[in-house]
């Protein structure tokens, strides 16, 4: 593992390692992972404060995962920013305390972190509008996002940053407008200032979990949005 500062507050983590790539084991022959999804996640694994030793989940009979019995399995989520030769990238925002930043906060070049993932996530539908918006934990999905949109779809991307040190360009297509808002700003009354086309546009939210229930209620009850034209996922609780 190796890690970059890309703003004071965002540390880049970029992860390698023999699974990333098809590997061979007693299961059998593993393709190597991809990730196709602006907003696919990882889970992290972290070792206990004081130790070294990471605690995996175990593969259950359904093929899915299940915390071993006797341990304590930490883990924590994680967007991939990027998946190519360089490695897995995830860009982790620091805040005052919690197991991920503390654990990044000490990590030296090489430290181990166990990965399980790519999830890769719901394509978006073939939209002519977008409206993303998201909080500085949604910043490497809104990136990944404003890079990956094809050159013709129009729209807002908002980012509702946590203030100094999480500033980082974020690119769009042209007919794309980028938004900042800082985090002590109501951010429906942002939504408000935009001119929302609620037939042509589909929303896709992500952040703390009340700022993103509060915004999804706006859109539906105040913007006239359906539902299922709006996509929204907590992605940390204060
Ligand atoms: C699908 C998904 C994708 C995510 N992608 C990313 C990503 O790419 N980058 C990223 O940085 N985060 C991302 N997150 C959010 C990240 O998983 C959480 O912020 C996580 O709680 C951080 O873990 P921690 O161990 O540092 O803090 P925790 O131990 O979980 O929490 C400790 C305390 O800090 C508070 N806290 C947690 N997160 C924040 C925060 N961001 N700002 C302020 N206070 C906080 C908690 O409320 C709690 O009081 C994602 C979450 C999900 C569900």
């Amino acid at each position: 593992m190796r890690t970059a500062l890309i703003a004071p507050r965002l540390v880049r983590l970029v992860l390698s390692g023999s699974q990333l790539g098809a590997f061979e084991d007693e299961a059998g022959r593993h393709q190597a992972v991809v990730s196709t999804g602006f907003d696919d996640v990882v889970l992290l694994f972290f070792p206990r404060l004081g130790s070294e030793r990471i605690a995996l989940p175990q593969v259950s009979a359904d093929g899915g995962f299940e915390r071993p019995l006797d341990t304590e399995v930490i883990f924590r989520e994680y967007t991939v920013r990027r998946l190519d030769a360089t490695g897995l990238v995830v860009d982790v925002v620091l805040h005052d305390a919690g197991v991920a930043s503390d654990w990044v906060r000490r990590a030296e070049p090489g430290t181990s972190i166990g990965v399980v993932g790519p999830r890769v996530s719901r394509a978006l539908p073939s939209i002519p509008r977008i409206l993303a918006i998201g909080d500085s934990t949604a910043l490497p999905a809104l990136s990944r996002l404003g890079e990956s949109l094809p050159v013709e779809v129009e729209g807002d991307i908002v980012v509702i940053d946590g203030g100094p040190g999480l500033e980082i360009p974020l690119f769009a297509p042209t007919g794309v407008n980028v938004v900042r808002a800082h985090e002590s700003v109501d951010a429906c009354s942002v939504l408000s200032g935009l001119g929302l086309d609620a037939t042509r546009t589909y929303a896709w939210l992500a952040g703390e979990a009340g700022l993103v229930t509060s915004l999804r209620s706006f859109l539906l009850s105040e913007r006239g949005f359906d539902k299922d034209h709006v996509q929204f996922t907590g992605y940390w609780r204060n």
